[in-house]
């Protein structure tokens, strides 16, 4: 019996991968940068766990999101406990928090995290039902300088991984006084047309009225293009707040517009609420959003402080850079290659790589091919800076001739050198 991938999952490959994003090495170049930027911005990383009590979920991202009420992987486990794998970042950071008394540390908070999430979708080019997400969460400041800094520091990952044509979409959903001017409002404009909505924004109108500018269904889009705008309906405060993420956006430079039409799948959000999309993806343009959640601590038993946080798929980003002609990466091969002609040779190699490594050179044996040449075009395909075939002759001499394989070059060398001479030309 032949096994393959769950549906709507993938490998990541070291080579030989399918699509040329699933590459290891591409995702530990996104990965480094994402690590670096995020030091040097003050987020540290934290890691939870994998899944959590369904609960947590339902409250924390709201029983009337997609993602909750359609997408969910839910399980029971022998104690007949309700689990569910993560769909997304936040809401597990938030019990964490909390669970660990961490306002109590500092005054403010700045996590990242990297992982798998979990979503029963229906899989298409550039959605999955396992794939990764890269998340910031900014606990303890309610300032708009915290909202500015978030978006900025995506923009500079982005920006570092040599991503194009990216836009800033920027919105508010205003504080809950605001909220409620407008969800009156949209109720007010949505009630007439009430025939003309999908069943799923009939719905949405009595539970959470601001959910059918999110719809995708074309005749909700249509209704939604002439509805109501949140920002004529904002408190002095949210109107604050707003102008000053704007200006202090301006200030360094990052490009924006402002689409009162984003309102973001989730229910926790407050104030600026943010997405970022490119033109290289397709259907599926947006590799990110966030926002403000000053009311979610809270909600979920903890202390009140505010937050701003945002997830991006990391699947997307690298499906994009891609897209957009990012330079391949240079497979970094082992600095020698050594292929034994014979058992005491095959020895010698052995304990030569072995010492290699021990000076943190990089080092292989060939101990598959049958042949020298094939040993060779292995040593090549590995991209082998490289290499020494070991024979008795080499044996009976104590030396070895290194060939460096792009130029051709060789070496002869005495055995007990070869460490101090590769050490001298390692970059
Ligand atoms: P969409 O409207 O595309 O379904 P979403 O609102 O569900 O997006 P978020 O929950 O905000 O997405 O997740 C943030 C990011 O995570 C998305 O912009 C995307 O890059 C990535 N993402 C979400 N779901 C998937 C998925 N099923 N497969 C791959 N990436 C995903
Ligand atoms: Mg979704």
């Amino acid at each position: 019996m032949k096994f393959q991938l769950p549906k709507g999952t993938f490998d990541i490959l070291p080579y030989a991968p399918e699509e040329p994003w699933q590459l290891t090495a591409l995702w530990h170049k996104l990965e480094s940068i994402i690590a670096e930027t995020a030091r040097e911005y003050g987020y540290a990383e934290i890691r939870t766990p994998i899944y959590e009590r369904t609960e947590l979920f339902d409250r924390g991202v709201g029983e009337t999101t997609d993602i909750v009420s359609k997408e969910m992987f839910t399980f029971e486990d022998k104690g007949g406990r309700s689990l569910s794998l993560r769909p997304e970042g936040t809401a597990s950071v938030i019990r964490s928090f909390i669970e660990h008394s961490l306002s109590q540390a500092r005054s403010s908070h700045k996590f990242y995290y990297i992982g798998p999430m979990f979503r029963y979708e229906r899989p298409q080019s550039g959605r999955y039902r396992q794939f990764h997400q890269l998340g910031i969460e900014a606990i303890g400041a309610s300032d708009p300088a915290q909202d500015a800094e978030v978006i900025d520091m995506l923009y500079q990952i982005y920006a570092r991984l040599g991503l194009k044509r990216l836009r800033v979409q920027l919105n508010t959903v205003g504080d809950l006084e605001s909220r409620a001017m407008y969800k009156a409002a949209l109720v007010d404009y949505f009630r007439p047309h009430l025939d003309e909505l999908s069943a799923e924004s009939k719905i949405r109108l009595e539970k959470n009225p601001l959910r059918i500018l999110d719809s995708k269904d074309p005749k909700d889009i249509e209704l939604v293009r002439n509805a109501p705008s949140i920002l004529t309906h904002l408190s002095p405060s949210a109107q604050t707040h707003f102008q000053e993420v704007c200006r202090l956006l301006d200030s360094i430079q990052i490009p924006y517009e402002i689409n009162d039409k984003i309102v973001r799948g989730l229910d926790y959000y407050t104030k600026t609420v943010f997405e970022i999309t490119t033109e290289d993806l397709g259907a599926q343009n947006t590799i990110g959003g966030g926002g403000r959640y000053d009311g979610l601590l809270s909600s979920l038993g903890g202390p009140d402080l505010p937050g701003v946080g945002y997830a991006t798929g990391l699947e997307r980003i690298l499906q994009v850079m891609i897209a957009q002609g990012i330079e391949p990466l240079k497979e970094q091969g082992p600095l020698v290659y050594f292929i034994p002609l014979g058992e005491e040779a095959k020895t010698k190699c052995f304990t030569l790589a072995s010492l290699c490594r021990r000076s943190h050179l990089s080092a292989d044996v060939e101990l598959c091919a049958k042949k020298v040449q094939t040993g060779l075009q292995n040593a090549t395909k590995l991209s082998a800076v490289y290499c020494a075939i070991i024979g008795s002759d080499e044996l009976n001499a104590n030396k070895i001739t290194l060939k460096h394989l792009e130029t051709r070059q060789t070496t002869d060398l005495s055995l007990d050198r070869l460490i101090s001479y590769l050490q001298g030309i390692q970059p």
